[in-house]
């Protein structure tokens, strides 16, 4: 498992198919090739990254 890139809490939800929720601060987080996505859920429903808040190496993740 992994942490969450924005506040380090493992409390973190599986909702999809490399798609994970972290409960503690909201943002969606999704696995591709190595590196861990992160989406803020606007209060319209739709995604935007936060991506560019990380650097690549937090955003990385051994399964
Ligand atoms: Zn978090």
């Amino acid at each position: 498992m992994f942490s969450c890139p924005n506040c380090q809490s493992k409390d973190i939800g599986k909702i999809g198919i490399n798609q994970y929720y972290c409960w503690n601060c909201f943002i969606e987080l999704s696995l591709a090739k190595g590196l861990i996505h992160t989406h803020q859920v606007e209060e319209d429903g739709t995604l935007s990254s936060l991506d560019d808040l990380f650097d690549e190496n937090e955003r990385r993740y051994s399964s």
